[in-house]
C-alpha cells in the first residue's frame, strides 16, 4: 500500500533512464580476461569467507556464504546484530573483497581488482540506499539524483531528464525543487532510491534503508521498493525487522556468517 500517486507505468517505462556507459562495450581492461553472460545472475556468490584481523586477533565475520540472486529478484537479507549482514553487504556492493571465494556481479568477477576499476564498477552495477539517506543538504532533490551522472560524460539535458524519470518514477515528480530540510523522511528516502536509480543499475542494495523512519514513511519507502520489483528491478534489502522483511520475494537469514535459512516468502512473481 502507498500513500502517494504514480506517474502510469507507460509513461515510467518509456523514460526509463539509459545505462550511463553501455555494458557490453567498456568491461574494465584489468577484467577484460573476464568471459561475461547476459544471462548470468546479477549476484553469483560462491563460497565466500571473509576474516578481519585486528593485531592478532582475527574475526571470522562471513564463513563460506554462497548465493545466487537472479534478474528481477527482491530479496531481504537477515539477521542479528554481528551476524555479518553489513560485511556481507560491503562486499555484494564492492566496498570490500573477500578473503576467500568469489563474487561474480551481473557475470562480472570482481576479484583482484583495483580501486579504480571497482568505484568505476560500483557506479555502473551498483545503486545503493543508506539508513541515513546520504543527501546533499541545501541542495533540491533535481540536483541530489542527478549526481551520479555528473562525472559520466552525460549531457546536462540528458543529466536532468534522467533525474526528472528517476523522481517521477518514485512518485516525487511534484517535489524536485525541494531541499532535503522540506521534505519528509520517507519522502527523502525516496529522493536516495531515484538517485540509486537513475543510471540504470543492474543491482539495488539497500542497508536498512528504513531504520531512521516512522512507520508512515517505512510504508511509503517499501511501497516503492515494491513497485519497483514489480517492474523487475533487482533489489537486495537488509533488516534486522522481519515486518520489514515480509516485503521482499526471498528472505535468507544469516547467524554467525553463515546462511541459516533461505526461504520463498511468496510465490515466484517476479522472476525474469
Ligand atoms: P552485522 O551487520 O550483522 O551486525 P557485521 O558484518 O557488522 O554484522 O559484523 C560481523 C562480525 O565481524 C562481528 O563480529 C563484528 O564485530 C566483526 N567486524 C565487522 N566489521 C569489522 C571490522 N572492520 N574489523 C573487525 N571486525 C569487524
Ligand atoms: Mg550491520
Amino acid at each position: 500500500m502507498t500513500a502517494f500517486a504514480h506517474p502510469p507505468r507507460w509513461l515510467i517505462s518509456s523514460v526509463r533512464p539509459r545505462p550511463v556507459w553501455p555494458r557490453e562495450v567498456t568491461v574494465p581492461r584489468s577484467a577484460a580476461a573476464v568471459t561475461r553472460s547476459p544471462a548470468a545472475p546479477v549476484i553469483d556468490v560462491q563460497e565466500v569467507h571473509k576474516t578481519y584481523r585486528i593485531g592478532d586477533i582475527s574475526v571470522h565475520a562471513l564463513r563460506g556464504v554462497s548465493l545466487r540472486v537472479p534478474r528481477g529478484e527482491y530479496v531481504a537479507i537477515m539477521g542479528s546484530s554481528g551476524s555479518g549482514k553489513s560485511t556481507l553487504m560491503n562486499i555484494l556492493g564492492c566496498l570490500d573483497g573477500p578473503t576467500a571465494g568469489t563474487y561474480r556481479l551481473d557475470g562480472l568477477d570482481v576479484r583482484d581488482l583495483d580501486e579504480d576499476t571497482l568505484a568505476d564498477i560500483r557506479g555502473r552495477f551498483i545503486g545503493c540506499v543508506f539508513q541515513s539517506f546520504n543527501l546533499v543538504p541545501r541542495t533540491r532533490a533535481l540536483a541530489n539524483v542527478e549526481l551520479p551522472m555528473s562525472y559520466a560524460g552525460v549531457s546536462r539535458t540528458v543529466r536532468r531528464e534522467r533525474a526528472l524519470a528517476a523522481l517521477g518514477a518514485v512518485g516525487l515528480g511534484d517535489r524536485v525543487d525541494h531541499i532535503p530540510a522540506e521534505l519528509s523522511g520517507g519522502q527523502q528516502q525516496r529522493v536516495a532510491i531515484a538517485r540509486a536509480l537513475v543510471t540504470d543499475p543492474a543491482l539495488i542494495l539497500a542497508d536498512e534503508p528504513t531504520g531512521n523512519l516512522d512507520s508512515a514513511s517505512t510504508e511509503e519507502v517499501l511501497g516503492t521498493l515494491e513497485r519497483l520489483s514489480d517492474e523487475g528491478r533487482t533489489i537486495v534489502l537488509i533488516t534486522h525487522e522481519d515486518e520489514v522483511a515480509r516485503h521482499a520475494r526471498r528472505v535468507i537469514r544469516l547467524r554467525d556468517g553463515a546462511i541459516l535459512s533461505d526461504q520463498r516468502t511468496q510465490t515466484t512473481r517476479g522472476l525474469a
